[in-house]
């Protein structure tokens, strides 16, 4: 029957798409839906960056291993996704942070990481005509990256196709389970569509698709503004980070020469509003130069805003819930196009129960959440 998958995949962001690629590549026929088009939640939203610096041995091990899934995805997918290696840039502007990279470097390095700190000289080099008012160094990592997450997500969901189905504008608005098990899921076309395994992978969406089976998550959306610029001249490579509380961080786009970049605000702010502001265009270009005074005048050509899906510890949840077959993959907490292609093979292989390097136990729906990652 045409209306029967091995795995229903809720979702078509990176997360729903790296693991419906995964599945398919071990011959399992995955039924992917959608609600609006692919790439339209937070994944079409990010600015695109690639690290692998990050303060625990576990967040470091799997952003490596993505890192090494990115590199090798043109060949992987058959199609170039735009992956370049220009790094990432932590500036340090106080004593305080300046030793928390150091500290970091240190882990990071013994896991084999081309990562070190570098002092102002160095990083005027990087970037032509920072402001070095202030600024004590930086923790610089070459082979971070950027690629796009539009053509990541084109190519994954080209697997799915091969054995299964993609289904967008296609809003997934009940799942029906029996005894403790899922059954099938019910689309906004009132069609059914049965599995004995689903996955929730819908992003910020995430815990309104766990109430569908009246389960509540941990995990929660948190919305993040962001904008692009004109093109102009690449004077730079990597993905800048000022990490004062009032900074910002933007990358500029490998041959095209767009800047793109956004900030966190402080406080957080909760919820999925996708409305852009004035207040947030007129603040990120000030901190943008801010840092690099020369691109005072630069025009931003278009903002938009998505949400980050928080979790309480900052790792993301891969895990199968108390009912059977119902798996949630998600809560990446801003990291998860960088993560997404490492999760999506975590996730496949955890669904057809092979074994993978990672303790799960730190992905379990159910921990203590009580570490924290500091590289946020
Ligand atoms: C401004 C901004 C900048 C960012 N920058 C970076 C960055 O540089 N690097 C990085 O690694 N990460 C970045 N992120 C975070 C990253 O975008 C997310 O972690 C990642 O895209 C999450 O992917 P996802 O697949 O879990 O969610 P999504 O991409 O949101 O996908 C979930 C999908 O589920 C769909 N959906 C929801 N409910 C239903 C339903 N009932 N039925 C069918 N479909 C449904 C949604 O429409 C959505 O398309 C950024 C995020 C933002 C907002």
């Amino acid at each position: 029957m045409n209306n029967t998958a091995d795995v229903i995949v809720i979702g078509g962001g990176i997360i729903g798409t790296a693991t419906g690629h995964y599945l398919a590549k071990k011959g399992l026929k995955v039924y992917l839906f959608e609600k609006n088009y692919l790439t339209a939640g937070s994944t079409g939203r990010c600015i695109c960056g690639i690290r692998q610096q990050f303060s625990t041995e576990l967040s470091i091990r799997i952003a490596m291993e993505s890192l090494k899934k990115f590199k090798t995805m043109h060949d992987e997918l058959e199609q170039d996704v735009e992956f370049h290696q220009g790094g990432y840039l932590f500036l340090a502007h106080d004593d305080e942070k300046a030793n928390t990279y150091k500290n970091l470097i240190a882990i990071q390095q013994k896991m084999d990481l081309d990562v070190s700190y570098i002092g102002v000289r160095e990083i005027e080099k990087l970037v032509p005509g920072i402001s070095t008012v202030d600024l004590l160094g930086g923790a610089h990592c070459p082979s971070d990256a950027q690629a796009n997450p539009f053509l990541v997500v084109d190519g994954y969901a080209k697997t799915i196709r091969r054995t299964g189905r993609v289904f967008d504008h296609t809003r997934i608005q009940t799942i029906t389970i029996d005894h403790d098990r899922v059954v099938s899921v019910t689309t906004d076309r009132n069609e059914i569509y049965f599995a004995p395994t689903i996955v929730n992978a819908a992003g910020p969406s995430i815990r309104d698709v766990a109430e569908l089976v009246s389960l509540e998550i941990p995990i929660y959306p948190e919305r993040h503004e962001a904008m692009i610029t004109e093109q102009i001249e690449r004077f730079f490579d990597m993905m800048i980070v000022d990490y004062r509380s009032d900074g910002c961080y933007f990358n500029q786009k490998w041959g095209k020469g767009s800047i793109i970049g956004c900030y966190t605000p402080v406080p957080n702010v909760p919820g999925k509003d996708t409305g852009a502001s004035f207040m947030f265009a007129r603040e990120m270009g000030r901190r943008m130069a801010r840092l690099i005074p020369k691109l005072k005048g630069i025009k931003i050509i278009r903002q938009w805003a998505g949400s980050y899906s928080m979790t309480p510890d900052g790792n993301p949840i891969v895990d199968c819930t108390d009912i059977e077959g119902f798996w949630i993959v998600g809560g990446m907490c801003g990291h998860g196009f960088m993560l997404g292609p490492e999760i999506g093979w975590v996730a496949a292989n955890h669904i057809t129960e092979q074994t993978c390097p990672y303790d799960m136990k730190t992905f379990a729906l159910k921990r203590d959440f009580l570490s924290k990652e500091v590289m946020k």
